[in-house]
């Protein structure tokens, strides 16, 4: 049990490895243990890329005939943008197989164990179990919900402020930003709200371009998004989704998908809002502002993980809008978990889940 526990381990650090690179996929480790060795290890590198299990094979210094596998989520069995590893598993001919947890998508959920056991091969798992969901969060709760993770993000000043009325752009330095492009990287959609279009006019792009954008998302409830702004203007490339309230005459262009939403209590349905986002298959989004659209999903608890980055810079009267009362004190609000501090130069990351 402990030397499962161990190997576990080693195959979840791999499975790390691949975060930020495999999106919507989950991040999956693997190694292959002979007598008490590992012979071979592997992780899912990249979306489309081959899997944990199929790496580790290939990795393998002698022949894994015999040898038990440890990998983090159950092995696929369906054709999907690579062949089962089930397959490859059985033919490697894979004594033991021991997984984290069992895979919570339909497609799986279960039949890899049971393909597994009919060709002979002994399955152990929940091993690790609570890690290996945690490894892949927005992964587990998309399965179980249907609904996509939240991650808030908001840069702030010493004293603050989320923007500035002097002629500097930005709040947090180049470190920072180009922090906030990782987790872009990661996710298939940005949400920002109607004053930040109006505000900033931004693009909501991952830099450098690798071909594959998140969804843009707009929370407009009166529909007041300008036709020349970046957004509208780049659509045709990168799709734009506008979620209203009002019945107003929609905008028809390519890759403009305009969305109509009940309210709740006078705002937009933030709720309904993210079961849209969910029937179009978006597991994990990132919320960018501003001041309003963060508060309005804080005060829902529509949030899963909470990133702040907080300059040493007082702006003072060069502040113009300050964080709400619930974004400066929530940590009284939520019960932060996995909190995580990280310096960029002057900058201050802070990290953590609401569950
Ligand atoms: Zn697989």
């Amino acid at each position: 049990m402990a030397a499962d526990i161990n190997f576990m381990k080693s195959a979840m650090l791999l499975a790390r490895k691949g975060l930020g690179n495999v999106e919507p996929n989950p991040a999956v480790g693997c190694v292959i243990v002979k007598n008490g060795k590992i012979i071979g290890k592997g992780w899912h590198k990249k979306f489309g890329g081959p899997h944990a299990e199929i790496n580790a094979l290939k990795n393998c210094k002698k022949s894994p005939a015999g040898a038990t596998m440890y990998v983090t989520l159950e092995p696929c069995c369906h054709f999907g943008k690579t062949p089962p590893c089930t397959n490859a598993i059985i033919k490697a001919g894979i004594k033991k197989v021991v997984a984290a947890v069992q895979d919570p998508t339909r497609k799986v959920a279960g039949k890899g164990f049971k393909i597994l056991k009919k060709a002979g091969i002994e399955v152990k798992t929940e091993i690790c179990k609570t890690e290996a969901e945690k490894l892949n969060a927005p992964f587990f709760k998309f399965a179980k919900t249907k609904k996509p993770w939240v991650i808030i993000k908001w840069a702030q000043s010493s004293d603050g402020f989320l923007s500035r009325n002097d002629k500097k752009r930005w709040i947090t330095n180049s470190a920072s930003r180009k922090d906030v492009q990782k987790t872009r990287k990661k996710v298939q959609a940005i949400l920002v709200g109607i004053n930040t279009v109006l505000a900033d006019d931004p693009m909501l792009t991952v830099r450098p371009d690798r071909g594959k954008q998140p969804l843009r998302v707009v929370l407009d409830s009166q529909l007041k998004i300008p036709r020349n702004c970046n957004l509208i203007k780049t659509a045709e490339k990168t799709p734009v989704c506008i979620f209203t309230t009002t019945n107003k005459t929609k905008i028809k262009q390519k890759g403009v998908e305009i969305i109509k939403i009940g309210k709740y209590k006078g705002e937009t349905d933030l709720k309904a809002v993210l079961a849209e986002l969910g029937k179009r298959n978006i597991q994990q989004i990132l919320v960018e502002g501003g001041e309003k659209v963060i508060t309005s999903f804080l005060k829902r608890k529509q949030a899963d993980e909470i990133i702040i980055y907080t300059s040493n810079e007082r702006l003072g009267r060069k502040g113009k809008v300050k964080t709400s009362q619930i974004m400066k004190n929530l940590y009284n609000r939520f019960k932060i978990n996995h909190f995580d501090k990280r310096l960029f130069t002057k900058d201050v990351r802070l990290t953590g889940l609401t569950k």
